[in-house]
């Protein structure tokens, strides 16, 4: 295999894959790197926002999207203490799929990369990349095969960080982790067969300490997923010394959210529960220093209350694609100055806060709401009486976006002034 190439991309999440479809489609070699053997399972509650569903059709997925997703989500709802309130959520204004469905990452994560290999992309799986450096005007990558000793170089001029915020960067050393504090947020997912949930609704989960979701997806599948704080996960440990960390956060939202309790009185556990964390909600750095670009999570993060991060991963890769691509074809990365990529980052790194920032802090502030009880019993007379203020709530956290005709058109760039496919 060639170990030279147009673009390195570390990371085969939505970001990653989104990347490697669109730069191999027009003819940039790209190698992507995937530490994990797919199909993999992750911490993810699954939901796809309406605003990708184009985004999906154009990087030639969208079909297969189809087939296997779970039903369309047409109502959003919330969950807190012993109420339940539900609305209308938004559609597209126009376009054939108007509403978001939910797919679980081992399916929807092995469509993208199996397209991006369809379409010329070498993919390097499951490798992991240990250890970066310059060499000359390139980046070189190095990597090591997951399990084993095996060991090979990459090197390409455009190196694309997709490797999600919740693990070590390559080169981390163990101390430069942070310490533990009571108010990261782990988080935790749980697949059930045959709960009680109405087909199409996503409700948001709000209980002391922790936010989350829960829906029908594909196979008939409900998923249950949640952040809760490592303050309240330890106390309810010492009441529950026996359980897992898993299990303990469980029962700590059950006896929190009746919703929960209701909807799993019936159900079997149809997976092992995953654990992820902690989260680092906030912006990151889109454009290094190092000469790199980052893409989803890595770039920045959303609180996942308002389920908008696989969103936020497809749309950041397809905005640095077009920066790229408006620059040419592959060749214009073996002969593209050092200064010239920087251009192209610091531009990236405007649009993608012009893009991603608001929603980034419209979800923190959701987030903080609905870790507080006493917030949440300051709103929750408010929505009972006015359910419709979730319907905007989805509106204004970027669920939907008037729908022209280009793919690219389905999140607002505010800076761009053509679109250009
Ligand atoms: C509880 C919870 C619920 C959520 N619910 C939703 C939801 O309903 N809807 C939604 O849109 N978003 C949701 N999200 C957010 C969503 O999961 C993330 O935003 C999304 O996965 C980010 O995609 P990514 O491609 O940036 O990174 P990731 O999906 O994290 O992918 C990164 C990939 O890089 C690989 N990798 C890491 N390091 C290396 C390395 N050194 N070498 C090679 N490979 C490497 C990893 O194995 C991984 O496959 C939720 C998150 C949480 C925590």
């Amino acid at each position: 295999m060639s170990s030279d190439f147009d673009a390195i991309v570390i990371g085969a999440g939505p970001a990653g894959a989104t990347v490697a479809i669109r730069l191999a489609e027009a003819g940039w070699t790209v190698a992507i790197v995937e530490k994990r053997g797919y199909p993999r399972r992750k911490v993810c509650g699954e939901c796809i926002a309406a605003t990708n569903l184009p985004l999906l059709d154009a990087l030639g997925v969208g079909e297969a999207f189809r087939d296997i997703a779970g039903p369309e989500l047409r109502r959003v709802g919330l969950y807190v203490g012993e109420h339940m309130i539900a609305a209308p959520l938004p559609p597209l204004d126009s376009g054939p799929h108007r509403w978001g469905r939910a797919l679980g990452r081992e399916h929807l994560d092995t469509l993208l990369l199996n397209r991006a290999a369809a379409l010329g992309a070498q993919v390097w799986q499951p490798w992991t990349v240990k250890h970066e450096q310059r060499d000359g005007a390139l980046h070189a990558c190095d990597l090591v095969r997951t399990g084993g000793g095996e060991t090979v170089r990459l090197r390409a001029p455009v190196l694309i960080r997709a490797h999600g915020s919740w693990e070590p960067e390559p080169d981390a050393q163990a101390s430069t982790r942070a310490p533990h504090r009571g108010g990261d947020l782990l988080a935790f997912k749980g697949t059930y067969r045959d709960a009680s949930i109405q087909p199409g609704l996503l409700p948001v989960l709000a209980f002391s300490g922790g936010y989350g979701g829960m829906v029908l997806g594909d196979h008939g599948q409900t998923t249950i997923a949640f952040c809760i704080r490592r303050d309240a996960l330890r106390a309810q440990r010492a009441d529950s010394p026996r359980h897992t960390a898993a299990l303990a956060a469980l029962d700590h939202l059950q006896s929190h959210c009746k919703g929960v309790r209701d909807a799993l009185a019936g159900a079997t556990q149809a997976d092992d529960w995953l654990a992820a964390g902690p989260i680092q909600p906030g912006i990151h750095a889109p454009w290094r220093a190092d000469g790199s670009f980052a893409v989803g999570n890595l770039a920045g993060e959303a609180h996942p209350i308002l389920g908008e991060g696989i969103s936020m991963a497809i749309q950041s890769a397809w905005l640095l694609c077009d920066r790229l691509l408006d620059h040419g074809a592959g060749s214009f990365a073996r002969r593209a100055s050092p200064a010239q990529l920087e251009r192209i980052g610091r531009d990236y790194e405007r649009r993608w806060r012009g893009q991603f920032a608001s929603r980034i802090r419209m979800a923190a502030v959701c987030a903080h709401l609905a870790m507080r009880p006493r917030a949440a019993g300051v709103l929750l007379p408010i929505l009972q009486k006015a359910p419709g203020l979730l319907t905007l709530c989805a509106r204004a956290a970027g669920k939907v976006r008037k729908a022209p005709n280009s793919p690219v058109e389905h999140f607002t760039d505010p800076i761009q002034t053509g679109v250009k496919r």
